[in-house]
């Protein structure tokens, strides 16, 4: 009877499992891997959350994505996410100050995440706040709906003390679950955008983070800040709106990943009333922002010249949230990148600087099945990428909307 009774719900636990595993088949025209590439008429076979197959279509699809273009789901590396305009249409980041309560500011965060997700992107960057690890939690979890979110938590800069101090810093964050370090080199570029930490403190910050396994992400504007963090062995720079061709250079050779943000400045000028008279958002500072924009696109073709491994990140604040696509028709409209190059940069080679080359920002077997379609042609006109009609994440589907 036991017996009788162990076998059944052996074979209950079998078709429980065969049912999970039952393949998703998803048919495209057309394809863009994430790696250069352009695939037309695959099907993609989904199991347990990953692609486990690329053929020629010819089985029945479970979902037909014909007509769309199909790419592997978008990374941003480089947000805010608790960042949001509070109900008098002004700027906040939560905490100390802020006259949304506690609990608005959380549920403003959740908002803008479910934007990104909504926009196209299936994983991002925080850098950071200490409520991105509870949003990264419940994302992963899937009680509530997002991109996969990696954090800094916090931050590193002049102020974090000598190099013993930082030390310890990068130390604490690893312990309370940082994914990366963020660390600011030099000052905003509202500031003149001068190197603000020394040598020694950039040493040990990325020098910390390495032995503690974390990546680093350096705000620098000036060269001097630029070159002491990759001398320092930092993952990736952040804007870089004046480096030199020399810096350029060595971080080509360095291999160091380069984030020039086109999206946080338009968005900032889009948006001036609601952030004016906070800070340094002073008239002064969004003269210099006005400044930076032709810099920008400057910079990005020169370091395409150079070979640097270009990634998307939009710094995207309060106001961009949902719009971080904006950042590939920058990137192509006034930085001069090939469409290719600029979808290339939010997906494999943004997956690479992240680490996870092996697991997103591709569509290749054994990646998670993060996709995204929009409708139109991105390669011919880069404004498609507005038009997202399909996200899936993880092999769950969490928007479709063809027409
Ligand atoms: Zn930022």
């Amino acid at each position: 009877m036991l017996r009788h009774f162990v076998h059944l719900l052996f074979a209950a636990a079998l078709a429980a499992a065969t049912a999970t595993a039952q393949p998703v088949i998803v048919r495209t025209s057309t394809l863009i891997d994430g790696r250069g590439h352009v695939l037309k008429n695959k099907e993609l076979t989904i199991e347990n959350g990953r692609i486990t197959g690329i053929g020629d279509a010819h089985q029945k699809p479970s979902i037909d994505l014909s007509g769309l273009t199909v790419m592997p789901g978008w990374i941003d590396t480089h947000i805010h996410a608790t960042w949001y305009f509070n109900a008098e249409e002004r700027l906040e980041q939560g905490g100390r100050g802020s006259k949304s309560t506690p609990q608005q500011a959380a549920l403003y965060a959740a908002a803008n995440l479910y934007a990104t997700l909504m926009g196209g992107f299936t994983t991002v960057q925080s850098v950071g706040a200490e409520l991105d690890a509870d949003l990264r939690a419940r994302i992963a979890g899937g009680t509530i709906p997002g991109p996969r979110v990696l954090t800094s938590l916090r931050q590193v800069n002049e102020n974090t003390g000598d190099p013993a101090r930082i030390r310890a810093y990068v130390q604490k964050m690893k312990s309370d679950s940082a994914d990366l370090v963020k660390i600011f080199a030099t000052a905003s570029i509202r500031d003149g955008g001068k190197m603000t930490m020394t040598p020694e403190q950039l040493n040990a910050a990325c020098g910390e983070a390495k032995a503690q396994g974390l990546r680093t992400l350096v705000h620098a504007h000036s060269s001097d800040g630029a070159r002491a963090s990759v001398e320092a062995g930092c993952t990736t720079i952040e804007h870089g709106t004046f480096l030199d061709d020399a810096t350029l250079e060595l971080m080509a050779r360095r291999g160091t990943f380069f984030d020039p943000n086109f999206l946080v400045l338009h968005n900032y000028l889009d948006n001036k009333p609601k952030f004016l008279g906070i800070g340094n958002y002073t008239e002064e500072g969004f003269a210099a922002m006005e400044k930076g924009l032709p810099l920008v696109a400057q910079v990005l073709r020169r370091a395409r010249a150079h070979n640097v491994k270009v990634v998307l990140g939009t710094d995207g604040v309060a106001g961009a949230h949902g719009h971080n696509a904006e950042e590939f028709i920058y990137r192509v409209k006034e930085g001069g990148d090939q469409p290719m190059d600029a979808i290339t940069s939010g997906t494999s080679v943004a997956a690479e600087s992240l680490g996870m080359g092996g697991q997103i920002g591709s569509i290749a077997e054994g990646l998670q099945a993060d996709l995204v379609a929009v409708q139109g042609d991105p390669l011919a006109d880069i404004t498609a990428v507005r038009h997202v009609a399909f996200v899936m994440k993880g092999g769950k589907i969490y928007k479709y909307a063809p027409r």
